[in-house]
C-alpha cells in the first residue's frame, strides 16, 4: 500500500490554478470580477501577445489595505465570504478566495494598490506564488494589476496553449461578456496598444451594447421583458430577420454574471420556433435578476454555469420575454427599410410607450454614433400590448393576447379553408378559388391597392406610400399553418369519391390507423383497407389528390416513435399540410386570392412563413426616388 502524503502548498496550489486559470482569458476574467467585486466605475483592460506574456487590470475600486494585500494571495482567502451560511445567497462575482493564489502560482505578478482615503499605496512583486518584494508607493486609489509570463513555470501547460490571435480572441469574449454585463461599468479593452472596446458606463443597456457589438446588431434588436413574483427577465432579443448562423451573439446574465446554461438557451430559441430557418439563431443580450437564493453559483469552478432551483420557471420567463418581443414585431421587423430615415419618425411614438411599458433606460436614440439621426434601435412599428408589466402568461392567455391578428372570431378562421365564394357582379354563380375567404370588415382600416402579380410568384401592392413585394405561396402557407395550430381549428374537408388508397407497408398503415382522430382532426378520414394500405375517403379541402400521399408519408415520419406527438412534430405535420394547401407559386392566381392575401399580411398578420423565410419585402418610395436620384 503506497504512503498517503499531504501534498505541499505550492503543488496544491497548481493543481488548483489548473482550475481556474486555464488560459489567459480566464484570468482577465478574474480580475475584471475582482475590480467589480471592489466598487470600480472604471476598468482598463490591457493585454499583450494573448494575455501570454502581458495582462494588466486597473480600476478605482476599494484598493487593498496593505496588511491585506499578501494575504489575498493565499489560497481560500477572501473578503466575501465568512461562513458557510454565506454560501446560500452569495451576491459578489467572487468568493471562493482563489483566482489571486491560483493565478500568482503561475505567473510574475505585480500589484499595486491604494485604499480608498489611504495616505499611500502599496506595490507587491511575486513570482511563482511566492513574494519577492513588497513596499510602499506613492499610486492612485484603486488596484493596479500585472500579470506577466503566464504558465512561464508549468511548460505542460503551456503547450496547450493556442496561437496568441486564438489567445487574444478569447481574452476579447471575455471582456465583452464582463463589459455587457454591467452597463454601468466603463470598461476599456487594449489589444496590443490599440483599444478594441470602451463602453460608456452610463447604465443604458443599448449604449453598452452598441458600443460593444456596433450598429447593425443593435439595430436588429427588440427589447424583451417578462417578469413574474421571482424573477424578473429583460434586455434585447434579435429580430427574426437578423438571426445569424451561429449562436455566439446570445448572452445571458443571472444576477449580474455572465453564464452559460442549456435551460435559457432553448427557451430563447423555443420563441423563434416556426420563425427560423434551419441553421439560423437569435442573439440575445438577456438579464435575469432573481434573488441570490434562486441560483447555485457554486457548481463550476469558473463560475460560467449555474443551477437554478426552478429550471422551469426561469424558462418560462425568458420564454415569455423572448416571445412577447418577437410577437410584437411580427409586422414590423420585416424590412429594414421601416428603420430609416423618415419612418423612424413615425414610430416614435411606440418608442416612447416602450420606453414607458419597459419601465426602464432602453430602448434610444444613440445620437452621438449617428449622423443620420437613425436610432441605434429597431422599433416594432405594431403595438405595444396592453398587459402592462408583462407577465408570465398560460398558453390560453398567450394566445389571447397575441394570437393571430384577426380578432378570432370561429368563423374567420374557417374562413381560411373554404373554398368556395362568390364572385362580386356574378353573385348566383359560385366559382370555386383555392382560397380562403375573409369577411372584409376584419381589414376595413387597411387602404391598400393590388397593383398585380409578377413571376406568378409575387403579389405587388402599394401601401403608405410603399411598394410591398408579398410571396404568396409563403404568406398562404403560414396562414394555413397558424390555422392548423389554433385550438379552435375545424377542418374542411371533401369527401372523395373514389378514395386514395394509401400503401406504404404495414407499418404506417398502423401507423395511420392508430393516429385515426388526429388525422380527422386535420380533415382526413382514414379507414382500414387490407393489412397493408389504408383508404382515405375524406381529405382537407383545399388539398389537391396528388399531394395526399406525399402529406400522408411525412405524417407517418413525425408519427412513428408512437405515443402523442411532441409540440415539434405537430408543427411538422401542420407545416407539410400547409405546404400543400397553400396557392403554388408559378401558378398564376385570381385578383381576390391575391387581394385577401395581401390583407392578412399587410394587417401583420403573419410576416414569416413555417421555415422562417419572410413573406414581405418593403420597397420604401425613398428608395425608389433615390434609385432615381429624385431626392
Ligand atoms: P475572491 O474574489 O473569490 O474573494 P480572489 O483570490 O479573487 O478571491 O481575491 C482575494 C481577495 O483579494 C478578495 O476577496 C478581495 O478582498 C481582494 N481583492 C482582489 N482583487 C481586488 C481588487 N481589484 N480590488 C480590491 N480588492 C481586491
Ligand atoms: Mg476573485
Amino acid at each position: 500500500m503506497p504512503k498517503i502524503y499531504e501534498l505541499d502548498r505550492h503543488v496544491a496550489d497548481l493543481i488548483a490554478a489548473g482550475e481556474v486559470v486555464e488560459r489567459p482569458a480566464s484570468v482577465v476574467k478574474e480580475l475584471l470580477e475582482n475590480s467589480i467585486d471592489a466598487g470600480a466605475g472604471v476598468i482598463t483592460v490591457e493585454i499583450q501577445a494573448g494575455g501570454m506574456t502581458y495582462i494588466r487590470v486597473t480600476d478605482n475600486g476599494c484598493g487593498i489595505a496593505p496588511e491585506d494585500t499578501v494575504t489575498a494571495f493565499l489560497r481560500h482567502a477572501t473578503s466575501k465570504l465568512r461562513g458557510a451560511e454565506g454560501l446560500d445567497a452569495i451576491s459578489t462575482l467572487g468568493f471562493r478566495g482563489e483566482a489571486l493564489a491560483a493565478i500568482a502560482a503561475v505567473s510574475r505578478i505585480e500589484l499595486l494598490t491604494r485604499e480608498h482615503g489611504a495616505g499611500e499605496g502599496v506595490s507587491v512583486s511575486l513570482e511563482a506564488g511566492a513574494v519577492s518584494d513588497i513596499s510602499p508607493a506613492g499610486c492612485p486609489e484603486g488596484t493596479n494589476i500585472i500579470v506577466r509570463d503566464l504558465f512561464f513555470n508549468t511548460p505542460a501547460r503551456m503547450k496547450f496553449m493556442k496561437s496568441d490571435r486564438a489567445e487574444s480572441s478569447a481574452v476579447a469574449t471575455t471582456v465583452l461578456r464582463c463589459a455587457l454585463s454591467r452597463p454601468d461599468v466603463s470598461i476599456r479593452f487594449i489589444r496590443d496598444g490599440k483599444t478594441e472596446y470602451h463602453t460608456p458606463g452610463d447604465s443604458r443597456v443599448d449604449s453598452c451594447i452598441y458600443s460593444l457589438l456596433g450598429r447593425e446588431f443593435s439595430a436588429g434588436l427588440l427589447p424583451a421583458k417578462s417578469s413574474d413574483e421571482t424573477i424578473s427577465v429583460s434586455g434585447f432579443v434579435s429580430a427574426p430577420a437578423a438571426a445569424r448562423g451561429n449562436r455566439s451573439y446570445q448572452f445571458f446574465f443571472v444576477n449580474g454574471r455572465p453564464i452559460q446554461s442549456r435551460t435559457l438557451l432553448a427557451a430563447l430559441e423555443q420563441a423563434y420556433a416556426n420563425k427560423l430557418p434551419s441553421g439560423r439563431y437569435p442573439s440575445c443580450v438577456l438579464y435575469v435578476t432573481t434573488n441570490y437564493g434562486a441560483v447555485d453559483v457554486n457548481v463550476h469552478p469558473a463560475k460560467t454555469e449555474v443551477k437554478f432551483v426552478s429550471d422551469k420557471q426561469i424558462y418560462d420567463c425568458v420564454y415569455y420575454a423572448a416571445l412577447g418581443a418577437v410577437s410584437n414585431s411580427e409586422f414590423g421587423n420585416r424590412s429594414s427599410e421601416l428603420w430609416d430615415g423618415k419612418a423612424v419618425a413615425e414610430t416614435s411614438s411606440y418608442k416612447q410607450a416602450v420606453i414607458k411599458d419597459s419601465n426602464s433606460e432602453f430602448p434610444k436614440v444613440n445620437d452621438s454614433n449617428s449622423a443620420s439621426g437613425d436610432t441605434a434601435f429597431r422599433i416594432p412599428n405594431s403595438e405595444v400590448p396592453k398587459t402592462g408589466g408583462f407577465k408570465s402568461m398560460s398558453a390560453d392567455e398567450y394566445r389571447k393576447a397575441y394570437g393571430a391578428g384577426t380578432p378570432s372570431a370561429k368563423s374567420e378562421s374557417r374562413g381560411i379553408v373554404d373554398s368556395v365564394f362568390t364572385k362580386s357582379g356574378d353573385s348566383n354563380q359560385a366559382i370555386e378559388y383555392s382560397a380562403f375567404h375573409i369577411p372584409n370588415s376584419a381589414f376595413s382600416n387597411l387602404e391598400f391597392r393590388v397593383v398585380g402579380e409578377t413571376l406568378k410568384t409575387y403579389i405587388i401592392v402599394e401601401y403608405r406610400g410603399s411598394v410591398w413585394f408579398i410571396d404568396k405561396h409563403a404568406a398562404h402557407e403560414r396562414i394555413h399553418f397558424d390555422a392548423l395550430g389554433r385550438s379552435d381549428f375545424e377542418p374542411m374537408s371533401q369527401a372523395l369519391i373514389t378514395p386514395v388508397i394509401c400503401r406504404h407497408g404495414q407499418e404506417d398503415a398502423a401507423i395511420l390507423l392508430e393516429n385515426a382522430n388526429l388525422l380527422e382532426s386535420l380533415g382526413f378520414t382514414a379507414e382500414s383497407f387490407g393489412d397493408d394500405a389504408v383508404a382515405i375517403r375524406r381529405i382537407p379541402s383545399e388539398i389537391n389528390i396528388d399531394d395526399v400521399e406525399p402529406v400522408l408519408s411525412d405524417i407517418c415520419e413525425q408519427l412513428r416513435h408512437g405515443g402523442t406527438p411532441s409540440p415539434i412534430q405537430r408543427d411538422e405535420i401542420y407545416r407539410s399540410i400547409a405546404c400543400k394547401a397553400a396557392i403554388k407559386a408559378g401558378k398564376s392566381s385570381d385578383i381576390r386570392e391575391l387581394e385577401t392575401l395581401a390583407a392578412r399580411v399587410l394587417s401583420g398578420e403573419v410576416s414569416q412563413c413555417p421555415h422562417g423565410r419572410p413573406v414581405a419585402f418593403e420597397i420604401t418610395k425613398a428608395t425608389l426616388d433615390r434609385g432615381f436620384k429624385r431626392s
